[in-house]
């Protein structure tokens, strides 16, 4: 069982020039393995930030408060770390790593996070597995990280990444966007897969409602204007698909 904490989150972005932009705004969340947050919240809000404040992403700055997994400061690990010790962030913008095979990369991966290489003959079956639950060709395997892959290759990307890591927690965000209808069910029904394990926490980062459809939230998080102003079950999801964000952006 995991707990990851995040109290009163203060994060600047560093622009060129070098000043500072706040963005989030105190954010608190608490989310134990097991669970499945939605995150909910228009564009520009901070969603993002948030996704890559708990990363370790360096363009942003924390200003306040703390994020720990199971007690262990998250803000003092480099990025590395955070990996090892059972972060996984899935980006809203996967970026390309040229030269560096899906197989190569996810076993590379593999081996820093389980701190030794998995077993050469089990890890080819494991990767074969995964590969047939997303509806990948096998090939796949071979392309260069992101090179050229289509909003759906990317994310089925991820979501063997998941799969094959079995993270603590998994930050997604914006997972659906881009997707069409099919690939948003293999890609939920990968999500689910790992969900059902119990063993990962989720926060998923979103801005429309349609993946909830898929993957059902056990809490629902509204988040404007760089924090959470309302916070629910399934049914607060619900709400802002009739509503939408008007009500919360002027409250
Ligand atoms: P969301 O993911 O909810 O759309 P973001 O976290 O991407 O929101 O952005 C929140 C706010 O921070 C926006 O106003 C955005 O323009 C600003 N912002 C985020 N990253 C940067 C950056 N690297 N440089 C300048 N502004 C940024
Ligand atoms: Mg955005
Ligand atoms: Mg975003």
């Amino acid at each position: 069982m995991s707990t990851l904490e995040i109290r009163d989150l203060q994060v600047s972005v560093k622009l060129p020039d070098g000043e500072l932009k706040p963005i989030l705004a105190g954010v608190d969340l608490t989310i134990k393995s097991g669970e499945t947050h939605a995150i909910m919240g228009p564009n520009g809000s901070g969603k993002s930030t948030l996704a890559y404040s708990i990363a370790g992403h360096p363009k942003y700055e924390i200003t306040g408060g703390s994020v720990t997994l199971d007690g262990q400061d998250v803000l003092a690990l480099t990025v590395d770390e955070r990996a090892r010790a059972g972060l996984f962030l899935a980006m809203q913008y996967p970026v390309e790593v040229p030269g560096v095979s899906v197989a190569n990369f996810l076993r590379t991966a593999k081996t820093a996070i389980d701190g030794e290489a998995p077993k050469l003959r089990t890890w080819a079956g494991e990767l074969r597995g995964a590969m047939e639950k997303l509806q990948m060709d096998p090939a796949f395997a071979q392309r260069n990280v992101n090179e050229g892959f289509s909003g759906g290759e990317k994310k089925r990307h991820e979501i063997m990444q998941l799969e094959l890591l079995k993270p603590k927690m998994a930050i997604l965000d914006e997972t659906d966007s881009g997707l069409d209808i099919d690939a948003l069910q293999v890609v939920s029904e990968g999500v689910n897969r790992v969900r059902a394990t119990g063993e990962t926490g989720f926060l998923l980062i979103t801005h429309y409602t349609r993946i909830l459809r898929y993957i059902k939230p056990d809490f629902v998080h509204v988040f404007v204007g760089g924090r959470i102003v309302e916070e629910g079950g399934p049914e607060l999801g619900e709400r802002l698909e009739a509503e939408g964000y008007k009500k919360f952006v002027h409250a």
